[in-house]
């Protein structure tokens, strides 16, 4: 079962995806929790150009996170699914459509393209929306840390939009919950939704 975790900056994924873990390992689950862009070695070098380095032209951008996407799918994400495991990964393709597609003004669609190449098509099971708005994402995540992070509040709502559109184009597949509701409530409505799963 994979599960992707998705939403702006200072959502909360990382804590959601912390508290879901400890659940479904106390319910006897193997669990795998990893994240993008980074989960490999290959993939923390790409991060650390991404975040760290000097300006990235857009598409080379796109192409590093595809890059990055498509070797952590094929050596991490695929083997684990492939024995039975759980995967909670923090962040997937929905955040390269959002960011490269919409935030950078690149075609969504060429970005969904490239990242269905790099996967070979695959998508999450469940996709967890985790929905902050520019203004609740800024003050969350308080300093910034990386180049990425520098953007201003019209790329974040950009972000957000097409989150929200994504989510929208096909229901069955995302949870879309209140990213400012306290992080127990989260975890509990995240739960009863993955239960089924
Ligand atoms: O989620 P995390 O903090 O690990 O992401 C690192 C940075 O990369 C964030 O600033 C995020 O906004 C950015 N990012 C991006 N495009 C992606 C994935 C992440 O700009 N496809
Ligand atoms: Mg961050």
């Amino acid at each position: 079962v994979f599960i992707a975790f998705e939403g702006g900056d200072g959502a909360g994924k990382t804590t959601q995806i912390e508290l879901l873990r400890v659940r479904l390992v106390d319910a006897g689950y193997d669990v795998v929790v990893t994240r993008e862009p980074g989960g490999t070695p290959l993939g923390e070098s790409i991060r650390a150009v991404l975040l760290h380095g000097d300006h990235v032209a857009p598409r080379a951008e796109a192409l590093l996170f595809a890059a990055d996407r498509a070797h952590h799918v094929a050596t991490v994400v695929r083997p684990a699914l492939a024995r039975g495991a759980v995967v909670l990964q923090d962040r997937y393709v929905d955040s390269s459509v959002a960011y490269q597609g919409a935030g950078r003004e690149l075609d969504p669609a060429d970005i969904k393209g490239l990242s269905m190449w790099a996967t070979e098509g695959l998508l999450p099971d469940l996709t967890v929306l985790l929905d902050v708005t520019p203004e609740v994402g800024r003050a969350r995540r308080g300093a910034v840390h990386d180049r990425l992070e520098s953007e201003q509040d019209d790329f974040h709502a950009r972000v957000r939009e097409h989150y929200r559109d994504l989510a929208a184009s096909s229901a069955e597949r995302y949870l879309v919950i209140d990213a400012s509701l306290p992080a127990e409530e989260i975890a509990a409505i995240v739960a009863d939704r993955v239960e089924p799963v």
